[in-house]
């Protein structure tokens, strides 16, 4: 399960920082993931309260904001902003397109990390 070992990732994250601070409860969770990380946000809510049972952030609201990918084209070194479609999500595989360009011959640059963006706390 994918989406389990990342929600537990983000709750070490987040617990860490809980206790950095000497807080008793986690309330929320803002999280930001990259589209092309292959999250899927529905599994992610259910695995992260599965994963914050029983500890400091159990029943914290985990709020998810999908960021888009971005691609760096080789050829014309521009930058376009990528989603995934239907099939990629299936497969997991996709070759972006440079928007600019229609070149084939491009890398990721964004969209594929997550970031706790913050936390809040009950002291
Ligand atoms: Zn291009």
């Amino acid at each position: 399960m994918h989406e389990f070992s990342f929600a537990y990732n983000i709750f070490k994250v987040a617990e860490a920082t809980a206790i950095k601070y000497n807080a008793k409860r986690i309330t929320e969770v803002l999280l930001e993931i990259g589209e092309l990380t292959l999250i899927v946000p529905e599994l992610l809510q259910r695995s992260f309260e599965m994963a914050t049972k029983g500890s400091i952030a159990e029943g914290a609201k985990l709020v998810i904001i999908m960021t888009p990918g971005k691609i760096k084209c080789r050829e014309c070194g521009k930058n376009s902003e990528v989603t995934l479609t239907k099939d990629a999500q299936l497969t997991g595989l996709q070759l972006f397109q440079c928007s600019h360009c229609q070149s084939n011959n491009t890398e990721i640059i964004e969209g594929k990390k997550a970031n706790v963006k913050n936390i809040k706390i009950q002291e």
